[in-house]
């Protein structure tokens, strides 16, 4: 099969591409979004670009804060461009040009759907397919970001939300014989351990409030956890070893039946971030500052 878009590179990763084509076939309906997570992954491959944008985690953040939390950002203008450009032509192809590709990935960093939104408005583009498109946009950037901050997580982070970027989890991982619960983010694809009974959302921590949903038959290494005080869930899976980062979007896919059973009990994920970064991004060449707040 030809790649339609000569400018798009294709990832390397040859598990990931055998994973990928198998998806596909399972699920047709999921190709736009295969297409965007390996021109992002191939990006990510290719990350000079990204890895001279990681900043210095900031020193005078608060405890609780995320790493990239007030740290200051230098994006290459035209390299940022180019390639939000390059994912938006996969997404929205009539409107790829009329979205500020800067702008977006700025909105997207810091979780502010309503800009998103209003980009979305003023391109004539669908709100929910920017969306998507935004957080892709953004996987190059975090993911050097967790590469480069590893060495930094505090051992004692035990907050419910990613030590790097202040996403909530998208899975519980429980790894190994050891069976040790750590938290994967879907978006810089860090891993950091909390205690087994804590909920990520609420830090409820009575086992009366915190239980499971486990499927009647069949996968035997897939569970929900629930938490009946802030009913959040979390979706979790025993495993040999750590999911790759693009491992744990493929399989966030996979596993919507997941998602749909607790949703029909009553359980949901929450939709502000876990801890809202505030960051400053700086285009470099033209000088443009600006201070971004979700
Ligand atoms: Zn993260
Ligand atoms: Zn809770």
């Amino acid at each position: 099969m030809l790649w339609p878009h000569p400018r798009i590179r294709r990832a390397r990763n040859v598990e990931l591409q055998e994973r990928v084509a198998a998806v596909r076939r399972e699920t047709p309906e999921s190709d736009a979004w295969l297409k965007l997570l390996e021109a992002a992954l191939a990006e990510t491959e290719d990350g000079a670009v990204w890895e001279t944008a990681v900043p210095q985690p900031g020193a005078d953040r608060p405890v609780k804060a995320p790493l990239l939390s007030h740290t200051r950002i230098t994006l290459d203008a035209r390299a940022t461009r180019g390639w939000v450009r390059r994912l938006l032509t996969l997404a929205l192809p009539a409107q790829a040009r009329k979205i500020d590709g800067v702008a977006l990935l700025e909105a997207a960093l810091c979780h502010d759907d309503a800009r998103i939104d209003a980009l979305a408005a003023s391109g004539g583009a669908d709100p929910a397919a920017l969306r998507v498109a935004g957080q892709m946009a953004l996987l190059p950037l975090l993911q050097a970001c967790a590469r480069a901050f590893t060495a930094d997580v505090p051992p004692a982070w035990w907050e419910g939300y990613c030590p790097v970027c202040g996403a909530w989890p998208v899975v519980a991982e429980y790894t190994g014989l050891e069976r040790k619960r750590q938290l994967r983010c879907g978006r810089c694809g860090v891993a950091w351990a909390i205690p087994l009974l804590r909920c990520v959302y609420c830090d409820e921590t009575h086992h009366d409030h915190l239980g499971y949903l486990t499927p009647e038959a069949g996968e035997q290494t897939r569970k929900i956890e629930v938490c009946n005080s802030c009913k959040g869930y979390l979706k979790a899976v025993t495993t040999v070893r750590s999911l790759a980062p693009w491992a744990i979007l493929v399989d966030d896919l996979t596993t919507v039946p997941l998602d749909i059973a607790a949703l029909e009990r009553g359980y949901r994920r929450p939709e502000r971030p876990g801890y809202a970064l505030e960051m400053q991004v700086v285009e470099d060449g033209g000088g443009r500052w600006r201070l971004w707040r979700s």
